[in-house]
């Protein structure tokens, strides 16, 4: 009788270890597979990638905002903040699909950016 065996499989059972991946598919690709644990749901190519995106729009929303401040007239302002709107719609898109990407969500960001490019055309 091989007791020892039989426990370490109830252990592997009871933490889920190597069940956890199984039926899970990428949110970006769909691709079923193992992924990673600490995963969000993304496989290991799609969260590369969509990694680099993001942090690229950010890099880019950051860019503008400190453009915007230095930005003397108002059409030139309201240029760059149509640019930091587009940037930050595009992180939308991947809430939109259960993806995590920036903290705060990016329809929260985005609720705040529309309110800071708004009021430069309110009524005073
Ligand atoms: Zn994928």
């Amino acid at each position: 009788m091989d007791s020892d065996g039989g426990s370490r499989k109830q252990r592997l059972i009871a933490s889920g270890e190597g069940v956890s991946a199984i039926g899970r598919r990428c949110l970006q690709c769909h691709r079923a597979g193992a992924m990673p644990s600490h995963s969000v749901g993304l496989c290991e190519d799609c969260n590369a990638a969509i990694a680099k995106e993001v942090q690229g729009r950010v890099r880019g929303i950051q860019a503008s905002l400190r453009e915007v401040k230095a930005e003397a007239s108002l059409r030139g302002k309201l240029r760059l903040w149509d640019l930091i709107l587009a940037q930050a719609q595009t992180l939308l898109r991947f809430e939109e699909r259960g993806i995590l990407t920036t903290c705060p969500r990016p329809s929260v960001l985005l609720q705040e950016l529309q309110a800071q490019r708004d009021a430069l055309t309110r009524p005073r």
